[in-house]
């Protein structure tokens, strides 16, 4: 008998790869050196088992990550294999959807209905100065047609960088009173370098102030599967707004995900450098009783979990796209 995992995890990201089309200064997994050798990185069948797992074990939510998942070969198959899967109940892609305008269509129909876009400036040269790449055009165009295809929600997240893009996040947020979009704004996590971190981070406070020009926020209730963001409608807006700050919120408390990463490690808290090894056990053969007892082990090392405070909040001495952010 397999023992239920608590009902507040329910969230396993799924990193599919740690290989990424942009460059994005901030997010520093290319200043690391070597990426995984490729027969290091889960293969889709050994994925579609631990999600599977997950799923009878009481996870319902698995969000599609990296790296960038989308310049995986194969990643629409899975995808559609990963929506026959029973009990899990929503199936998301992150992206920072470069390849969108091309994939829409067959992301579409194989299930995939819920989509979060990366997206930190409107701006093309400013986007070229982030990410070291010029796909600002194919970006927006990708998100146009995701839209109109019908793909809900369609969230767009941008990291808030003090002195890069805090003098745009009015227009950013004005995106989503002019169309459905949900636009999440998210705090910089210390990655890199801390000085670098501490140059660029603005807390979410200081954005909901830049915001409040906007008219009296109103607070939407969130989904049971839903992340940290603290969502908010606004008079006359089509779309929502979305505030993640993982560094001024501390929201350990209300955290209900696991990570996987692309190497098959199992990460019960982003903050934290303890990871359980699913891969080894994977290719030995292990039974499923057995991996669900690692799930289980995760669980209970979030359990026991407590505060960073501000000040003795640890660098991450790894990059999101190594862990699936
Ligand atoms: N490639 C996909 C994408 O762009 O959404 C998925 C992986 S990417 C690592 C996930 C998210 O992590 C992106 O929105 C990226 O901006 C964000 N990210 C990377 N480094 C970060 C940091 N230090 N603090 C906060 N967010 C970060």
């Amino acid at each position: 008998m397999k023992k239920a995992i608590s009902q507040k995890i329910n969230y396993l990201r799924l990193s599919i790869t740690d290989r990424c089309n942009l460059r994005c200064f901030y997010c520093n997994y290319w200043r690391e050196g070597d990426k995984l050798p490729a027969p290091d990185i889960l293969r889709y069948e050994e994925l579609l088992r631990v999600a599977a797992l997950a799923a009878e074990i009481g996870l319902r939510k698995v969000r599609v990550t990296g790296g960038e998942p989308l310049i995986r070969r194969g990643v629409v198959d899975f995808l559609h294999k990963l929506h026959k899967i029973p009990g899990l109940k929503e199936i998301c892609l992150s992206t920072n959807g470069v390849l969108l305008q091309d994939l829409a269509p067959a992301l579409y129909d194989a299930g995939l209905r819920r989509l979060n876009v990366s997206l930190d400036t409107l701006r093309r040269d400013r986007y070229r100065e982030i990410t070291g790449r010029d796909n600002f055009l194919e970006v927006m165009t990708g998100l146009k047609r995701s839209v109109s295809l019908g793909f809900h929600p369609v969230k767009i997240n941008c990291v808030v960088l003090k002195g890069i893009n805090d003098d745009e996040l009015l227009d950013l947020a004005l995106l989503a009173r002019d169309h459905s979009y949900q636009v999440r704004f998210i705090e910089l996590m210390p990655t890199g370098p801390l000085e670098e971190w501490q140059r660029y981070f603005l807390p979410m406070a200081e954005v909901r102030r830049l915001l409040s020009v906007l008219g009296a926020p109103e607070p939407v209730a969130p989904e049971a599967t839903a992340g940290p963001a603290q969502i908010f409608r606004l008079p006359g807006f089509e779309g929502e707004l979305g505030f993640i700050s993982p560094i001024s919120g501390h929201q350990c408390a209300t955290c209900n995900r696991l990570r996987l990463t692309a190497a098959g490690q199992l990460r019960p808290c982003l903050l934290r450098e303890r990871q359980i090894d699913l891969k080894g056990p994977l290719r030995q053969g292990a039974a499923d009783h057995f991996l669900s007892h690692l799930f289980q082990q995760a669980v209970d090392l979030k359990a026991g979990r407590s505060f960073y405070p501000l000040e003795q909040l640890p660098p991450l001495h790894c990059s999101m796209a190594s862990i699936g952010g």
